[in-house]
């Protein structure tokens, strides 16, 4: 099992690279983050020890028990799950990302809620690109002005934008969203946005290609939950 893991995760880290390479992005310009969401803290030890550093995880109180488990380790944890306004105090304590804010009221509570002695918390605004009504994330056309109201905010630093497209199988339709996305970004003034969460086991080449910056792995590293 945990040879099979760390196959896994080199087998990943080298696909990361060769898209890279393939799109012309930067070297190391796409970040793996690890999502562990349902499985046990001792696979995030097996790939922390195989070099991971950055855990991704949906529900509160499972990555709160982790959390404790692993607390000697030196883990960047990010949430990525949806918000309820209940927990937007656990997760600005024990999180130093947030990749699926999507409303103002979720943000200002976060920076309400961060420790003082804590860096900022980094924020990706989740953008609801595909329009399906019950997907959260905010319309495209609200980006500009919740951006302003986010980076307002003095204890979060906005760093960029999530999207979790509708699944598709056909390579330019997995493009597509994240095209007009990056897009939408660049058009936006007074901001430098430069973390793009996008993509996804079955879709991380056309992630890579229009833009990523973070990867969100769980199935490809781990297997089927
Ligand atoms: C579960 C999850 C992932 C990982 O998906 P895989 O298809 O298993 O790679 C990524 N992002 C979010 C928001 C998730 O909830």
């Amino acid at each position: 099992m945990h040879t099979f893991l760390t196959q896994r995760i080199a087998a990943i880290k080298h696909t990361i690279t060769e898209l890279e390479a393939r799109y012309q992005r930067v070297p190391h310009s796409v970040n793996l983050l690890a999502v562990s969401k349902t499985k046990p803290a001792t696979t995030i030890a097996t790939a922390y020890q195989a070099g991971l550093r950055h855990f991704g995880e949906n529900y509160v109180q499972e990555a709160r028990q982790k959390q404790q488990l692993l607390g000697a380790f030196d883990i960047t944890w990010h949430f990525i799950g949806p918000i309820q306004a209940n927990k937007t105090k656990t997760i600005a304590q024990h999180f130093s990302w947030v990749h699926s804010v999507d409303s103002v009221k979720i943000a200002q509570r976060l920076s309400q809620q961060r420790p003082s002695n804590l860096a900022p918390l980094n924020i990706c605004l989740q953008v609801n690109i595909s329009a399906e009504a019950s997907k959260s994330g905010i319309a495209l056309d609200a980006l500009q002005l919740t951006c302003e109201h986010i980076a307002s905010l003095p204890n979060l630093h906005l760093r960029g934008v999530m999207a979790i497209p509708a699944p598709e199988t056909d390579f330019n339709l997995q493009c597509y969203p994240y095209q007009r996305l990056y897009q939408a970004t660049q058009a936006l003034d007074t901001f430098t946005l430069d973390s793009f969460s996008f993509g996804m086991s079955g879709d991380l080449a056309a992630a890579i290609k229009e833009g990523a910056t973070w990867v969100r792995i769980g199935t490809a590293l781990f297997g089927a939950r």
